[in-house]
């Protein structure tokens, strides 16, 4: 039998690297080599309370869903992908017949499959393993000469090229982005792509500000040293919530102009939380939720692997996958850590 070594969630800070054994190969899976693993917030929300949003753990749930990696075999079935082949991993596997796929809507399937999730149970296992199995469609080849850990990256940059559709027409507009964690300065890139007019991004610590400057951003406003900092700024025509905090939400809505859009991408805290909705009357704000991702998976590939956009820019660190503890309080850090990534030694 083939063990795996999975870093495993068990309960609020219990996070263990532990062997889970592999059955056979499906003859329809593809089994792959972990190459390299992004630590998602939502990782981090799992590490430090055992739930992100409301998604709760209820039984052990390997984590990880930023995965590339190195196909390892492929079962009888599969065709058009060989031992040696470097993927990308789409985590998100949609059935393909439900209403919403039907329409189009396939990241809101009603029978979604998600690695490292516990929105389901039993939960869906994640690729922060040395060796796990998926589905041929969810291997994006990828070039050799692409940096494997860049290759891990798409599957953040597609939930960011999502929400930036989700917000519309960007060009010649004024953008805000509130939260500069690596969904916030993603979302910064992939709005910039759509051409508007002026990206701001809005935080409470300066290192990852200084990383919005540094990929683009014409203003980056630091709510720790200037709490009014966003009262002087232009309102925003179209502002992305990607803190995944209520202040940052509200913010958003008190900030976004009058018949502006907000578009909500954090994952908020479990429950209800206040938001100042009279303004979102009041004002005539759409606002929107983004969820996922869909077709933006091989988009996403495409446009790290052509160089278009350079996703190795927010990584502040490396860490071997076996260390993935250790690495998950590094990630934790703000003050030191945007995007921390996993790697296979
Ligand atoms: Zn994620
Ligand atoms: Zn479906």
């Amino acid at each position: 039998m083939t063990l795996a070594k999975a870093v495993t969630i068990f309960a609020p800070e219990d996070l263990r690297v532990v062997e889970r054994p592999l059955g056979e190969l499906d003859p329809a899976r593809v089994r792959i080599r972990f190459g390299a693993g992004g630590i998602c917030g939502s990782d981090m929300h799992y590490f430090r309370h055992a739930r992100t949003g409301d998604f709760v753990v209820k039984e052990p749930l390997v984590l990880g869903h930023e995965i590339a990696g190195t196909v390892e075999a492929v079962g009888a079935k599969v065709e058009g992908l060989a031992p040696g082949t470097r993927v990308a991993v789409n985590p998100f596997r949609p059935c393909g017949h439900c209403p919403r796929c039907r329409e189009g809507r396939a990241n809101l399937c009603e029978n979604v499959f998600f690695m490292g999730s516990a929105s389901k149970n039993p939960h869906m296992q994640g690729g922060f393993a040395t060796l796990f199995d998926t589905t041929p469609e969810q291997c994006v080849p990828v070039p050799d000469s692409l940096p494997i850990e860049a290759a891990a990256l798409a599957e953040p940059l597609a939930v960011c090229l999502h929400a930036v559709k989700r917000g519309g027409d960007l060009a010649g507009r004024s953008v805000l982005v509130v939260g500069a964690g690596p969904i916030g300065l993603l979302t910064l890139v992939a709005a910039k792509l759509r051409g508007p007019a002026r990206a701001a991004v809005v935080d409470l610590a300066a290192a990852p500000l200084a990383m919005a400057k540094a990929l683009g951003a014409d203003a980056a406003i630091d709510l720790s040293a200037d709490p009014k900092g966003l009262e002087t700024i232009e309102a925003p025509d179209v502002v992305f919530e990607a803190s995944g905090t209520a202040a940052g939400l509200a913010s958003a809505i008190r900030t976004v102009r009058r018949g502006g859009t907000v578009v909500q991408i954090g994952n908020l805290p479990g429950g209800d939380i206040p938001s100042p909705m009279n303004a979102v009357m009041a004002k005539e704000i759409d606002l929107l939720g983004t969820f996922r991702f869909d077709a933006e998976f091989a988009k996403a590939v495409d446009l790290i692997a052509s160089g278009k956009v350079d996703v190795m820019r927010i990584v502040t660190a490396r860490r071997p996958l076996l260390d993935a503890p250790a690495a998950f309080r590094l990630a934790l850090d703000r003050s030191q850590s945007v995007k921390v990534v996993l790697t296979a030694a």
